[in-house]
């Protein structure tokens, strides 16, 4: 196991937008090539003037063990990884533990584990103050905004769920979830204790049924048909579930009828709303998803170099007709649109 010197010690390792006074403790251990470390922060609750969207979020963990191959989220172990090629700033051993592997991939194995985030969470809350106004006033707390809330070190540490159980004491607050896995079922009991004061809603992230497909762009990730019972299960326990179509991988995951039997199916499983929306290329998912298209689907390397040749957005036809595609769907199989919280 890696010892540190550096606990106890200020790192300020993410850019004021992604995360703040963040610090590195010794590891938390090991689930197969995974490894984990502590990290404390002063901040959880990154409110929307961090976030640049209109609501706050909350991420248990930094980095996703879920490694989706078009996953945009890596951008901040991409920054992480950068500083650890600073010798100066970091000590060796973590230096080492960083350079032994790109920023994409220590992403997926290299997850941070915020254990103190309950207890910073629930002094905000108590506190209150202006900062927090916004909140009581019904700004939506997004929980996994840039990580899987329910990726397997959740099982583990439960940080979530803590941080559940903190939002449960608060009245009146709008909480939405993202996840991907049926793990999230574990909390039910905690999901319907704040229904009974709160708006809470699941977003459970599904792009495909198929599940050799899935298994192949989302090779980590649980399969589309525990997400589907997970629907089902939510949807037995009167929590509002909807589905994040996100992203529709162009020439991978955009056929017209496996987008429509993924719509009827999820509206099967109960969900209320569907969102979708086209891959978008920023510059740390481009790193790992283009290398990946060249290596899994080479047919369609050349469209995907001409489709973002020109930035992180497919062209406006393409988005245009996969909204009109979806609105169809939505129609055809009763269910609402889930593009916004
Ligand atoms: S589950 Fe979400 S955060 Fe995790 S790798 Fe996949 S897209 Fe990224």
């Amino acid at each position: 196991m890696v010892k540190f010197k550096s606990a106890g010690r200020q790192l300020p390792l993410f850019p004021a937008d992604v995360e703040r006074s963040f610090e590195l403790l010794p590891t938390l251990g090991e689930q197969g090539d995974i490894r984990y470390f502590a990290t404390r922060s002063r901040s959880v609750l990154n409110g929307p003037e961090t976030t640049g969207m209109n609501f706050w979020s909350v991420n248990p963990y930094v980095g996703c063990a879920f490694g989706c191959t078009y996953c945009y989220a890596r951008y901040a172990h991409r920054y992480v990884m950068e500083r650890a090629a600073d010798k100066d700033r970091l000590e060796d051993a973590l230096s080492s533990e960083f350079e032994s592997m790109p920023p994409w991939l220590a992403f997926e194995r290299r997850i941070f584990v915020k254990r103190d985030a309950p207890d910073i969470l629930a002094r905000a809350l108590r506190t209150g103050g202006e900062r927090y106004l916004g909140l009581i006033n019904g700004d939506t707390i997004l929980i996994g905004s840039a990580t899987d809330p329910y990726q397997p070190a959740e099982r583990r540490f439960r940080v979530t769920r803590r941080i559940l159980e903190v939002l449960a004491e608060h009245p009146g607050l709008s909480i939405v979830i993202i996840t991907k896995s049926p793990l999230i079922t574990r909390d039910v009991d905690l999901l319907k204790r704040i229904a009974r004061h709160s708006r809470i809603h699941v977003q459970i992230s599904l792009i495909t049924v198929d599940r050799e497909l899935a298994r192949r762009i989302e090779p980590r990730s649980p399969t589309p048909d525990s997400r589907l019972r997970a629907i089902a299960r939510l949807r037995d326990a009167g929590i509002e579930t909807g589905v994040n179509c996100m992203p529709v991988l162009p020439g991978i995951t955009d056929d017209p009828a496996a987008l429509d039997e993924l719509v009827r199916r999820v509206a099967e499983a109960g969900a209320v709303r569907i969102g979708a929306c086209a891959l978008r290329l920023d510059r740390s998912a481009r790193l790992r998803y283009l290398p990946f298209i060249e290596q899994e689907f080479p047919d369609l390397a050349a469209r995907y170099h001409a489709s973002y040749s020109r930035g992180r957005n497919v062209g406006e036809k393409y988005r245009a007709g996969l909204a009109e595609h979806f609105d169809t769907l939505r129609a055809k199989y009763g269910i609402g649109d889930g593009s916004r919280y």
